[in-house]
């Protein structure tokens, strides 16, 4: 782009995300062996470049209202891509070693990739642990040279480009002080502190066997997987399970022709759900896995969820609203749709389970040892990405951090492998606090059973055309009313 005009970039921008979301595609549903991105990105590279990002950040201090939102999205698109491009190659690298290796459990060799499923279907916790100690001997020696690398890079790119840290440049870009948003997670911690070991010691029983005091970190996978839940969750249920789901809200899954349903299966197919959105809303992909079970239900309605929520998007709307934009947004509609297969309306009316007590109450423990890490988790992000942080000292502070809120020892191997990029543990957090007021305005409005109303979907599908123009506190304040906080999801969470 010689001659730069904002709105030719907005165009290039939204090519290039319709390019890599169907190449993305194309290869996770299994239609295409190879994963041809390298062309993309080559040929949209002056929109990573430092002059494109210095010229957006430019017109964004002199824009004010919607125009300054419109530009920040744009701002954290282009800086997103240049760090990304900064690291893109050390990236390659690690998916080609992390795809080899492999890992050496009592004269057994499991890939690397695989070992944490290995893990989840083990029963025996001697077993789970060796698997979790070779893994993380592989990250050490390996991997983590390689992600340490990316991370001192993206830190150097974002003092480059002006910032007095990558802290600071993602609370500017997400104009969201993550700070506080730590220390309001804090509090969630201290709030559901005393509850926490009486709600999830009757389920880590049931699952692996062992009170939180006995626990393991290897053991967790364990009591996430909950294979003692699989018989309430067909596999031959599942798709129609959604079809009927939607059909309540009003949404005929067959018909929509731009919500595109991926059933088939294919040899290389993605064994879990996803969604993938070349263009908002005109072609969006709602990927299945051919498989069933509790956790294929949840990632199912998760990912419908998305797909619903860009399928249902404006078309009118700029292309920052569409496809860029606060992701505590698309989140919190998948964690909405995905609640539903732990609630005992759905669960007994959809599926007509019985016993579906034994589902709630493990999904409930688990949303709070989730939600305790993922608190833990933006504190530690806190100082791994704040001026001046001591990048020795942390592998200590990962372990500190994670250990104390899950009250389970944390190995400090992973403290480089655990960290979203972006702060993106920022949005999973705001969704999941939205998702509480979601639904509780839901059920306020249209009752218990508000997924078989057709209103309720004429309502969600009002919410879904502002695609992510209103960022969760200004979408939450102007529909249901109120703010989003987590004291809500605090005592929802502690069993009484
Ligand atoms: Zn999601």
């Amino acid at each position: 782009m010689t001659d730069w005009d904002l709105d030719d970039y907005r165009r290039e921008a939204e090519l290039f995300l319709e390019e890599i979301n169907r190449e993305y595609y194309l290869h996770l549903a299994g239609h295409k062996p190879d994963l041809a991105v390298e062309a993309i990105y080559e040929r949209h590279e002056s929109l990573f470049e430092r002059d494109a990002v210095d010229r957006i950040g430019e017109a964004r201090r002199a824009a004010t209202g919607d125009d300054e939102v419109r530009l920040r999205h744009l701002h954290q698109f282009a800086v997103d891509g240049h760090l990304g491009a900064e690291t893109r190659e050390l990236e390659a690298r690690l998916a080609d070693l992390e795809a080899s290796l492999e890992i050496e459990v009592n004269g057994e060799t499991i890939p690397y990739r695989t070992a944490p499923v290995a893990q989840a279907n083990e029963p025996d916790s001697e077993r789970r642990s060796e698997i979790e100690a070779a893994r993380n001997a592989v990250l050490v020696e390996q991997l983590n040279p390689l992600h340490l690398e990316g991370l001192e890079r993206a830190h150097a790119t974002c003092a480059e480009l002006g910032w007095p840290s990558y802290l600071d440049a993602y609370s500017d870009l997400r104009a969201l002080d993550i700070r506080a948003l730590a220390g309001r997670l804090e509090r969630f911690a201290e709030a559901t502190g005393a509850g926490y070991g009486p709600t999830v010691d009757p389920e880590l029983e049931r699952t692996v066997g062992l009170p939180l005091a006995e626990l393991r970190r290897s053991d967790l996978a364990r009591f996430f997987r909950a294979s003692h839940l699989d018989e309430l969750f067909p596999s031959d249920r599942m798709v129609t399970a959604l079809g009927e789901t939607l059909a309540g809200l009003g949404i005929d899954l067959e018909r929509q022709s731009n919500v595109l349903l991926d059933t088939e299966s294919r040899p290389t197919k993605s064994p879990r759900a996803f969604c993938s959105t070349p263009r908002v809303p005109g072609e969006v992909y709602l990927v299945m896995p051919p498989i069933g079970g509790r956790e294929d239900y949840a990632a199912l309605f998760h990912e419908a969820g998305h797909a619903e929520h860009y399928g249902c998007t404006d078309a009118e709307l700029a292309f920052e609203f569409r496809h860029l934009g606060d992701n505590s947004v698309t989140e919190s509609f998948a964690f909405l749709l995905e609640g539903l297969t732990a609630s005992p309306e759905w669960l007994e009316r959809i599926l007509g389970a019985e016993g579906a007590g034994a589902a709630i109450e493990h999904a409930r423990a688990a949303r709070l040892v989730m939600l305790r890490r993922y608190s833990a988790k933006i504190a530690y992000e806190v100082e791994l990405h704040c001026p001046g942080a001591d990048l020795g000292t942390m592998p200590e502070r990962y372990s500190e951090l994670l250990g104390e809120r899950i009250g389970v020892p944390w190995p400090r191997e992973t403290w480089l492998a655990d960290v979203d990029s972006g702060f993106y543990v920022a949005c999973y957090l705001r969704a999941w606090a939205l998702e509480v007021d979601w639904r509780r305005e839901l059920v306020g409005r249209f009752g218990e059973r508000w997924f078989s109303r057709r209103e309720a979907g004429d309502w969600l599908r009002g919410l879904w055309a502002e695609g992510q123009r209103l960022d969760a506190d200004r979408l939450l304040a102007e529909t249901a009313g109120g703010s989003l906080g987590f004291d809500r999801l605090a005592s929802e969470l502690i069993a009484v």
